[in-house]
């Protein structure tokens, strides 16, 4: 697999891990307040920041799944709806890439 191919699988499950999470976090706002709370504090913040470089917490993970895209020379794409240059995007569509906030 050509590092091209890496990236492109990364990228795929970035997004469906994203997705993932969005479905999480309908679900957790659900939840009593106290429990939702120490859930965002602790494994929603370390795995968004896991993920990707662009999140609303504090801080960082030392090496990220962007990173690693970037190391495997994955290229920030400029988003087709919003201008956005993103290591994180999404290529569901036919018309080009979409960041995280737009699609
Ligand atoms: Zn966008």
């Amino acid at each position: 697999m050509e590092n091209k191919d890496i990236v492109k699988c990364l990228r795929d499950s970035q997004n469906k891990m994203m997705e993932i999470m969005s479905e999480l976090r309908y679900a957790l706002r659900c939840a009593p307040e106290h429990v939702q709370n120490r859930a965002m504090g602790y494994w929603v913040a370390q795995i968004e920041t896991a993920l990707s470089n662009n999140h609303e917490w504090l801080g960082g993970c030392m090496t990220s799944l962007s990173d690693t895209i970037r190391e495997l020379g994955g290229t920030e794409e400029e988003c087709i709806s919003c201008g956005e240059l993103s290591y994180n995007v999404s290529y569901d569509n036919d018309d080009g890439p979409l960041c995280k906030d737009c699609y």
